[in-house]
């Protein structure tokens, strides 16, 4: 996999000169440098700086009072950027800017947030003067501005560059967002300040750069989604594991204390508890005693056929429960079946569909939900296959995670089956293929240990991989993201489909 080496620099004014020799050095001793960043309050004193024998240099400057100056090209190796934009370098690397300090951020925050709201894809580097609110006030600052925060949820770059504290070398432990992409945030001192003022690192280029870096063994709970934050809501469809991984990579480094406090989500934060307020409940299907349904966020599945609507939806207890309790005959679990096998009926009669159901019983999930994807016909005979290939792709190349080895089983009720998944301990994976609503499900299970890190986009995957949709692996990207309209567009379609099969209006 190619990759980029980067140098990101904060100069003062008063010492321009004397920093871009040292920059000179460092690029003779560290370097060569595929690229340079350079922050700069100064407008004028970029534009003088001697950049000869440099690479690729790309100045930043966040003087206000130049509000008129205009970001251009100076030379073939050149390149001043200034108010905010993004910038895409031939190596095909995106860096967006925003250098505005937090008073202009107020001002312009519409401006701002329209123009990067046009944009569709994450970049790779973003560059603020100022911090986001959350890591700010989680290092003790009382600075920091929530259109960081929008920009920083929107952009989801890989390295986050922030310049306000002049005097200290910040940086925060890597986190990850939901789909699993990998974001650092630092602070970059200025020359002069006795800290550290230049930041080197390599940056992979190529379009699957998030698949190919493991994760850090000191990845912490993102900032920007923590429990305190009522700024963002927490969609649906995400796999709620995602914590619990977390966990284990903290458990990792030993610090016990943090294991606890991260893993108690309140119903009241949980984006499936309707005690949470920020539950979208645009989304919601159908409502019964104990189990609810609701379309899922950014799905996987899209429109055929008869089915005009994605029909991926979310089978959730109402509950806050990590967990089924075991034996399968609990009001309950009875009840998620009763759903599942009434959405399989409708994909089948309906729209000629057959049905695949994805769900993790997991002591360390936070809030247990079955996933239901619709399959054309001709493609569910094909599922072994699709699993097959992805067990090899987990079990060869991640290999950070659990191994995994599916078996078999040909229905809910055989012996076997239930001897795995009536025991409390057992923590699995597991695919329901129902073909027709005539014949026994497949069912498709692997057990892993609670202390395993285990691939919570699994099931998407292999569903991806057998629908032959491989841009929509990760239920957050561009592609698969809807808007709140057509979100609930897909609701009602959903709704007027489910109707002659909802369950929740016979029970008693
Ligand atoms: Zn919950």
């Amino acid at each position: 996999m190619a990759s980029a080496k980067v140098l990101v620099t904060h100069i003062k004014e008063s010492d321009a000169d004397e920093a871009i020799t040292k920059v000179k050095k460092l690029n003779g001793k560290s370097g060569p440098f595929d690229l340079i960043i350079i922050f700069s309050k100064s407008y004028s004193e970029l534009i003088k700086l001697n950049t000869t024998g440099l690479p690729q240099l790309l100045l930043i400057s966040s003087d206000d009072n130049d509000n008129d100056s205009k970001s251009k090209k100076m030379s073939e190796d050149v390149t001043l950027l200034h108010n905010f934009g993004t910038y895409k370098l031939a190596n095909n690397i995106t860096i967006s800017y925003l250098t505005y300090s937090s008073d202009v951020l107020q001002e312009q925050k519409k401006t701002i947030l329209d123009k990067f709201s046009k944009l569709d894809n994450q970049v790779d580097i973003l560059i603020t003067e100022e911090w986001g609110l959350p890591i700010s006030e989680r290092s003790g600052k009382l600075s920091g501005n929530e259109v960081i925060d929008e920009l920083a949820n929107k952009l989801q770059a890989r390295y986050h560059f922030a310049f306000s504290d002049e005097k200290n070398f910040f940086e925060l432990e890597p986190f990850s967002w939901e789909g699993g992409r990998l974001s650092r945030f630092l602070n970059v001192p200025k020359y002069g300040s006795g800290k550290r003022w230049a930041y080197a690192f390599n940056i992979s280029v190529g379009d699957n750069e998030d698949e190919e870096e493991t994760e850090p063994p000191n990845l912490i709970t993102n900032p920007y989604e923590s429990v305190n934050s009522d700024r963002k809501k927490r969609p649906l469809e995400i796999e709620t594991g995602d914590m619990v991984d977390q966990d284990r990579k903290i458990s990792a480094t030993g610090e016990k204390s943090e294991i606890k406090k991260m893993r108690t989500i309140l119903p009241t934060n949980c984006h499936f508890c309707f005690s949470n307020p920020n539950l979208e409940d645009h989304m919601i299907i159908s409502i019964g005693k104990l189990v609810y349904l609701t379309t899922a966020k950014g799905p996987l599945s899209v429109p055929k056929g008869d089915m005009d609507m994605s029909g991926h939806c979310l089978i959730i207890p109402i509950e806050h429960i990590p967990k089924l309790n075991p034996g399968g005959k609990t009001e309950l679990a009875q009840s998620l079946l009763a759903y599942e096998s009434s959405l399989m009926k409708m994909n089948y009669v309906k729209f000629d569909m057959c049905t695949a159901v994805f769900e993790i019983q997991s002591e360390r999930s936070v809030h247990f939900h079955k996933q239901v994807v619709p399959i054309p016909k001709y493609l569910i005979l094909k599922f072994r296959a699709a699993l097959d290939r992805q067990v090899h792709f987990n079990n060869e190349k991640f290999t950070r995670n659990a191994k995994l080895e599916f078996r078999c089983y040909d229905s809910l009720s055989s012996k076997e089956y239930l001897n795995v998944v009536n025991d409390q301990a057992n923590n699995y994976l597991q695919f329901t293929v129902y073909e027709t609503p005539e014949s026994n499900p497949k069912i498709f299970l692997a057990s892993f240990n609670a202390s395993e890190t285990i691939d919570l986009q699994f099931g998407r995957r292999v569903l991806a991989f057998l629908l032959n949709l491989p841009r929509r692996v990760k239920w957050n990207s561009p592609t698969c993201l809807q808007t709140k309209q057509q979100e609930s567009t897909e609701a009602e379609k959903f709704q007027k489909a489910y109707k002659d099969y909802d369950i929740s209006l016979t029970e008693s």
